[in-house]
């Protein structure tokens, strides 16, 4: 399959997008004025300084400009401004493309013994500046897994499948179909990210609450360090000690290079089917969730957009003049005057997604819900991962808009939720929130939350500072973990400790510098800057 060209400084393939509706233009100038245009940097137009020298590598380097550019940065609002402003920190000496997990661990010998740092990179989609090359002393090797991809073996007794890290979701799930099965792992970033950049960041998808988080799904791994290649090979369970592989996962590069990674696969479903239900409000949407949860509904999906995320998403859809009178007329009813917008899926087999369904359905109905049938599901189901080309439209709309995800328990998820919305409001910034939950657990669940605001050229990344800060610091200060699936980058790394404590971070750090002494892999990611 031919590969499609990758934009540079946005979001996606080239040729595509999702300009922004005149409904969601009225809505967000209704609530944040007009946004004033930010302009786009031509790539001819952005100077890249000549590559410093560096050791022989044992692998493909390139050093082309366009090459170096394109793996500056990653997807984190401050990269995105970078890329359009033209205004990028610093750029990989070379990006360096090995063919093998051995090469790798050459490459990582050669850069250990020169003191070059290493930049792991999958798709490079990281939203916390986990691949974002930062100014130093030390020449920068962007490491490029995209020539270690496709499938290694299948085990279909034990639904076991072992991919090279560098493989996309798209062909993950390609690689699995002929045999049955399936991974259901299906981040936003699906397209463009790869099962190294899920295991090292601890990722999720649409159906993690079904499927689970990558972390239940990685069986076994393979990673190259500069003494060699460390093999944990996959396990069903085991006591030999603490559960190595689970170390790996989240080491967003700073323990080594994820060369392959063996993945528990399921069956392709019998069947999969959604709902989109209409919830009176958020506090009984949220309860519903949780009982949901607790009485194990199998769910594969279960998403809940909070009233100002569910206005929000009506403007992103057309519907036909009838619906949209209808749409209107429900909203307009004083008991869904503050509808939030709840998303099922099933999949699996036949009986167990219609017990799902009726379990599920006694639970909505109890706590007030409205079913608004299958369209809505399906809609979404068909756009998701387009949606992310909105960003980039805002963006030129000059609208700033970032994400930011956490997980608390059910106990407190209300107090988490209300101190984000409360501290960004207080930020000084002019700031519209947007939250659902999603990612649902049976003690507690993920908040994620959308924010988009009016950019005031020159002030672009304050702003997004003020609000990101204080975000943080609210939910950190009420329980709520420092990111439930984008990982800590350079950009969550600083509040690690808050999380973790002094002791995790130590133990962390002492465990990097015995697997990686000269410090070469990914500095000031996942553990900040003196920490390693
Ligand atoms: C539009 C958009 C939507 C997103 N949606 C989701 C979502 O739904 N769920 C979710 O979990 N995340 C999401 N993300 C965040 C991002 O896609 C995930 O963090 C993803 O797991 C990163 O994968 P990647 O291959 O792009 O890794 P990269 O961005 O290339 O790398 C991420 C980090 O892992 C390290 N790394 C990468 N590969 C390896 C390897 N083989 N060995 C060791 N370290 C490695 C990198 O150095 C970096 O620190 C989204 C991002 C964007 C831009």
């Amino acid at each position: 399959m031919p590969e499609r060209e990758r934009r540079w400084n946005g979001w996606g393939f080239a040729g595509e997008g999702f300009p922004v509706p005149a409904a969601t233009r009225a809505w967000l100038a209704e609530r944040l004025g007009e946004g004033d245009p930010l302009g786009a940097t031509a790539e001819g137009e952005i100077p890249l300084p000549p590559s410093r020298p560096l050791p022989a590598l044992a692998a493909p380097t390139v050093i082309a400009p366009a090459a170096r550019l394109r793996a500056a940065c990653g997807h984190s609002l401050p990269d995105l401004l970078a890329l359009r402003t033209g205004t990028i920190a610093a750029f990989p000496d070379a990006v360096c493309l090995p063919e093998s997990s051995e090469q790798v661990v050459e490459v990582l010998k050669a850069a250990s013994a020169a003191g070059v740092t290493v930049i792991p990179r999958g798709g490079g989609t990281s939203v916390v500046g986990g691949v974002t090359v930062r100014p130093g002393a030390r020449p920068v090797v962007a490491l490029s897994l995209e020539r270690l991809r496709g499938l290694v073996r299948v085990d279909a007794t034990s639904r076991l499948a072992t991919f090279r890290a560098g493989t996309l979701g798209p062909e993950v799930e390609a690689a699995l179909a002929p045999h049955g099965l399936r991974l259901g792992h299906e981040p936003q970033s699906f397209e463009l990210s790869t099962v190294g950049g899920w295991v090292a960041t601890r990722s999720a998808g649409h159906r993690s609450t079904g499927v689970g988080k990558i972390d239940e799904l990685v069986a076994g791994v393979e990673v190259a360090t500069p003494a060699g290649l460390w093999r944990l090979p996959a396990q069903p369970a085991s006591a030999a000690g603490p559960e190595l592989r689970r170390l790996v996962v989240g080491s967003e590069g700073r323990l080594g290079v994820i060369t392959e990674a063996t993945l528990r696969a399921r069956p392709q479903p019998e069947c999969e089917d959604g709902l989109a239900v209409l919830m009176p409000g958020w506090a009984s949407g949220v309860e519903a969730c949780r009982e949901l949860l607790q009485a194990g509904v199998p769910l594969e999906v279960l998403r809940l957009s909070d009233a100002c995320e569910s206005s929000f998403g009506t403007t992103l859809v057309s519907l036909s003049p009838l619906a949209a009178r209808v749409s209107r007329a429900l909203f307009s009813l004083r008991r869904y005057s503050q509808g939030c917008l709840l998303l099922l899926g099933w999949a699996g087999g036949t009986q167990e997604a219609m017990l799902g369904r009726q379990t599920a359905a006694r639970v909505w109905r109890a706590a007030g819900g409205l079913a608004l049938g299958q369209s809505g599901w399906r809609r979404w189901r068909a756009e998701r991962f387009h949606h992310p080309y909105l960003r980039d439209e805002l963006l030129s709309g000059g609208w700033g808009v970032d994400t930011l995800e956490t997980a608390a328990p059910w106990a407190t998820l209300g107090t988490v939720y209300s101190a984000v919305r409360e501290a960004m409001n207080a930020s000084g910034v002019r700031v519209v929130i947007l939250c659902h939950l999603s990612h649902a657990y049976r003690d507690g669940a993920s908040l994620y939350f959308t924010f988009l605001w009016p950019l005031a050229h020159g002030a672009e990344l304050a702003q997004w500072g003020a609000l990101k800060s204080a975000a943080t610091e609210a939910l950190l200060s009420t329980g709520g973990t420092l990111s439930h699936h984008h990982g800590v980058g350079t950009i969550h790394a600083p509040y690690l400790e808050r999380e973790v404590g002094r002791t995790g971070v130590a133990a962390l750090s002492a465990l990097a510098r015995e697997l990686d002494p000269k410090g070469v892999l990914n500095p000031g990611v996942l553990l900040p800057e003196g920490d390693s």
